[in-house]
């Protein structure tokens, strides 16, 4: 791809935008508009607790189940989960609001930030029972509101102004994708505040480097035929990004926007987690794989075959154990998921060699008339005595891992577009070199 031939597409593109978006812009999806409030979960199933806290420095105005919001003038509330529902009651423990299961209270203060536990966040609280007994905390708020509160997490703030302009742009689709459809539907909100949909933390990690670049780029996001696009990111991924089909096993048809591409701009040298390796034994090896593979074979592994793709990603590989069994995977997303935290992406070769115990490099032990001697730098690993051929003692197999990038390589690489906007590109160039095809449009 040559960057130089998408620039000249995208601006023309861009003007047309300029002009256009907001006269012809029409969805078939219902599309939130700029002020409309997301649903983010704050804690949630194994995250949540019976009993929660909440401060704010003016106040708080509380709606309990068909009721208007009244005023209440105090520091702090407590909200406990019974076997009946949920009640709230000031630090004395005088009672003000209760909501039944399947009921709601919702907690705002237009003048005050809101802080529970030690987290403080715009816009309302919203509490109610979840399945497990626990109180649920929801986080309602704006969407641009909600990425100042992202940002911070999925960045770094001394990034480049077009790289924090592309994350907001990119990090604000993700959301109003999540508004229209979500897997956090049955949770009862739009999105999580973990790693699982985007990193939040409230007001902690603000800064006005990021905000601005919240504000530059106010209600834009990334469309796909009129549609809202899907915007998936990760860390790094040396010079080429993996195909959502080749990675996840998704449509290309209707996903032709995260083919894989690109960039030769991402100096993945110079990066932690850029390159990587991993030396791990043979016998371990199992001990690493993800419990979810884990359970479905019963020795160790004895070969691992693997096809690597021109963009580096292995996308299909066979898993066999001591007793046979085979494990086929048939995407680099089960590639990564197969072999756990011993790969950081799945862009890498396996190598195999032999390492004594307790040493980092190949070498070999040599059992000789007058003892062991350590001997390196030996082109091969067996040895000659006197009785003839044998296989030298005390040494083990072991894989290496030799690997590039971070994450699952699937549309924006957040690395590739901190060194694109150090190259000069702008944050449309940026967004139409990782999802190319798309389009920038204006939420009304
Ligand atoms: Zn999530």
């Amino acid at each position: 791809m040559r960057l130089s031939g998408l620039f000249a597409k995208f601006t023309a593109t861009a003007l047309v935008l300029t002009i256009s978006a907001f006269a012809f812009f029409a969805f078939s999806q219902e599309i939130p508009k700029i002020n409309d409030e997301i649903r983010v979960g704050i804690s949630y199933g194994a995250s949540s607790s019976d009993t929660v806290e909440i401060k704010s420095d003016c106040g708080f105005d509380i709606a309990a189940p068909q009721s208007d919001f009244q005023h209440y003038d105090i520091p702090s509330l407590t909200a406990k989960a019974s076997s009946a529902g949920i009640t709230l009651s000031t630090r004395l423990g005088g009672n003000i609001a209760s909501a039944a299961k399947g009921q709601e209270i919702i907690i705002s203060n237009e003048n005050s930030l809101l802080t529970v536990g030690n987290t403080s966040y715009r816009g309302k609280i919203i509490l109610f029972v979840n399945s497990g007994g626990k109180i649920t905390v929801v986080n309602e708020l704006p969407v641009d509101e909600y990425l100042k509160g992202v940002l911070p997490y999925e960045v770094f703030t001394s990034w480049p102004e077009e790289t924090l302009k592309t994350m907001a742009i990119v990090a604000r689709t993700y959301a109003v994708k999540a508004m229209i459809s979500s897997s956090h539907a049955s949770d009862g909100f739009d999105i999580c505040a973990s790693t699982h949909c985007q990193t939040y933390g409230g007001t902690a990690k603000e800064t006005e480097r990021t905000n601005k670049a919240v504000s530059d780029t106010s209600g834009c996001i990334i469309t796909y035929n009129n549609e809202v696009a899907t915007t998936p990111y990760f860390s790094s991924s040396g010079y080429y990004t993996e195909s959502v089909s080749s990675g996840w096993g998704s449509s290309a048809e209707l996903f032709p926007y995260l083919a894989s591409v690109y960039n030769p701009y991402e100096d993945y040298r110079s990066i932690s987690n850029g390159k990587w390796e991993n030396v791990i034994s043979k016998n371990e090896l199992i001990n690493h794989v993800s419990s979810f593979y884990r359970e479905k074979l019963s020795g160790n592994i004895t070969d691992i075959s693997y096809e690597r793709q021109e963009n580096g990603f292995i996308n299909s590989a066979t898993i066999t154990d001591s007793s046979g069994k085979t494990i086929k995977i048939n995407t680099s997303g089960s590639v990564r998921s197969f072999f756990g935290d011993l790969v950081k992406s799945a862009n890498f070769g396996i190598a195999e060699t032999y390492v004594p115990s307790g040493r980092s490099t190949p070498a070999l032990n040599v059992i000789s008339a007058s003892g062991t001697y350590d001997v390196t730098n030996i082109g091969g690993y067996d040895y000659i005595d006197s009785e003839g051929l044998k296989k030298c003692l005390g040494v083990e197999s072991v894989y290496v891992f030799d690997g590039i990038g971070s994450g699952h390589g699937i549309g924006l690489s957040q690395y590739g577009a901190k060194y694109m906007a150090d190259a000069g590109f702008s944050c449309e160039e940026i967004i139409s070199t990782y999802f190319p095809g798309t389009d920038l449009t204006f939420l009304e």
